[in-house]
């Protein structure tokens, strides 16, 4: 996995940074190495989500999220985007099947996300979020928004 991968993933929350580099891990393996899977964000601050949210509201743009600063599960750094990595370049596409096997390459990152309960943004109904993936059992913004923090400003988990 490259440099911005695992920096990302270093930020995330402590008791999901060996999974996620399982799940990563297991991404690539799927894929072969045709194309690769990159994390493009992970932990995000509430200043950096506030600032998202005045996008397209107080500020230029379209808007990127109906989440403000501690509504993300983000914020918590339970959650990661990607992207996929093809000839050095960063990709979105969700149909491409870089290495024929009859599923799309994102789809197979989907699964494997499943397979450790993490769910993915391109289920939800009203707003589909493609590159997203959360910790299922922990997505809540609501919940983790009441727990007390560490020093470091990650919740605690009981
Ligand atoms: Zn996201």
């Amino acid at each position: 996995m490259d440099a911005p991968t695992k920096q990302r993933i270093a930020k995330l929350h402590p008791s999901v940074r060996e999974e996620v580099t399982q799940i990563i891990a297991q991404c690539d393996q799927a894929l072969t190495g045709k194309a690769k899977i990159r994390i493009t964000q992970g932990l995000r601050t509430n200043a950096e989500q506030d600032s998202m949210y005045a996008q397209g509201r107080t500020t230029p743009g379209k808007k990127i999220t109906n989440a403000k600063g501690g509504q993300s599960i983000h914020n918590y750094g339970f959650a990661v985007d990607i992207c996929l990595i093809i000839e050095g370049k960063a990709s979105w596409e969700t149909a491409k099947d870089w290495d024929n096997d009859q599923i799309a390459d994102w789809y197979e990152c989907v699964k494997i996300f499943a397979l450790h309960g993490w769910e993915w943004g391109g289920n939800w109904k009203t707003f589909k979020d493609m590159p997203h993936f959360e910790k299922r059992n922990l997505n809540s913004w609501r919940k983790l928004s009441k727990l007390k923090k560490d020093k470091n400003g990650y919740v605690i988990l009981s």
